[in-house]
């Protein structure tokens, strides 16, 4: 009798990356199981504000695929789950000179329908996000972080384990008594499982607070810190990634209280709190990587591909088509502080590659960052 129970596909991670990924697959077509050390959205992706939002940045490829993705996203949770989706409009307030050229420039460019801004959210604002630059946006949209991320697998085998490696025997992933032909690392800034020396991921830590208050929100603010209201009448939430120094790898424990100040002291620059009782914490890393753009591909197996073409060392080029990969196992990850926008966009790529047999944008892969260090190894 086979001991293992047999699946196309094993997911590890369950956060929105993970689940919308089971969520595509499940749907086209592949029996999936989806794992994860602890529980559903119990890593970046349960902590998010989970707004959204379009990137406000220059032009280029990452304008481009978040554009595209934003676009996708807005359509699918509104479509597909709108009972966690809450549409509201949306303002965007710079908070440096900087910041506010690129607000202007965006005001120009956007397609996105872009209007003044109405007069009771214009009252609830501080004198300081009155005088900055701002985009108003009147379609934006906040989803339940938790509830998304549940509905998404609903139907999905589920299995709480931590992998601790990766073992392949017999052309087949085995995990625990799991196994499949493809795996899917949907990790996070959680340790890698394989050894992949040459992408550096970076895990930002954030905060996040759902508060009672008595001011009458009714639209998606961003500025020093993000605000909304919720689907609960009178709870706002107020999130931001901002604690690049702060590990929970390295043993030492979140001062959540100053957390709490700095959020809310954050918050006060934009709007009046009033009458606030703190209900909630969530907090968490979000993960990214150095050029900004999410991972979606196959996994280079370094030292293989360095004993197989050693004048990378030198840096002769090699077609990434050439190196070794390990065999059926796809990353997707490094959304930074847009996991829930792009999503939607990586996922439904993720399912047209493995079950429609559409190649993979090479522009997301993360062998694009082999070469360097195989140059510096
Ligand atoms: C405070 C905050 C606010 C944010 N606000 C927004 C926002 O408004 N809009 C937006 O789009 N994005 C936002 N983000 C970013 C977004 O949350 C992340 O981009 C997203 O959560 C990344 O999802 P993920 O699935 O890649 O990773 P995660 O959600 O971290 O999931 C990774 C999962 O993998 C599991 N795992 C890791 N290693 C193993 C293993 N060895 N075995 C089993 N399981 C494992 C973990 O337990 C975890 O559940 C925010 C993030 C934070 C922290």
């Amino acid at each position: 009798m086979n001991p293992f129970v047999e699946y196309d596909v094993i997911i590890i991670g369950a956060g929105i990356n993970g689940c919308m990924s089971a969520y595509h697959l499940h749907h086209g077509g592949l029996r999936v199981a989806l794992v994860d050390a602890s529980h559903i959205a119990s890593g970046g992706s349960g902590a998010a504000g989970a707004f959204i939002s379009p990137k406000i940045s220059k032009a280029g490829l990452l304008k481009e695929i978040m554009t595209q993705a934003h676009s996708e996203a807005l359509a699918f949770y509104t479509n597909t789950f709108p009972h966690h989706t809450l549409q509201k409009p949306l303002l965007h307030i710079s908070k440096s000179a900087e910041e506010a050229t690129t607000l202007r420039q965006f005001k120009k460019e956007t397609q996105l329908l872009s209007t003044s801004i109405d007069e009771a959210t214009w009252d609830l604002l501080t004198p300081q996000a009155h005088t900055s630059e701002a985009v108003y946006l009147s379609h934006g949209a906040v989803v339940n972080a938790q509830g998304i991320c549940h509905a998404l697998v609903e139907g999905i085998d589920f299995y709480p384990l931590h992998v601790e490696d990766l073992v392949q025997e017999e052309g087949k992933w085995r995990i625990g008594h799991l196994t499949a032909k493809h795996v899917i690392l949907a990790i996070g800034a959680y340790p890698k499982l394989l050894s992949l020396p040459y992408l550096t991921l970076r895990g930002i830590w954030g905060h996040r607070i759902d508060i009672q208050t008595s001011t009458p929100l009714q639209t998606i603010l961003h500025h020093f810190v993000s605000i909304s209201p919720t689907s609960h009448e009178g709870v706002m939430a107020i999130g931001a990634t901002h604690d690049v120094h702060f590990s929970p790898f390295n043993d030492c424990i979140y001062d959540l209280e100053a957390g709490r100040k700095e959020l809310l002291t954050k918050a006060s620059q934009t709007l009046d709190l009033k009458e606030v009782k703190i209900i909630r914490d969530y907090t968490g890393l979000r993960s990214g990587a150095n050029d900004y753009l999410p991972i979606l591909g196959g996994v280079v197996d370094a030292f293989a591909t360095l004993a197989r073409y050693p004048h990378l060392r030198h840096g002769k080029k090699v077609d990434p088509k050439e190196y070794v990969y390990y065999p059926n196992v796809t990353m997707i990850n490094g959304s930074g502080g847009y996991g829930f926008v792009l999503a939607p966009y990586l996922a439904k790529r993720l399912k047209e590659y493995l079950v429609d047999k559409k190649p993979l944008n090479e522009e997301l892969s993360p062998a694009r960052f082999f070469p360097r260090w195989a140059k510096k190894s």
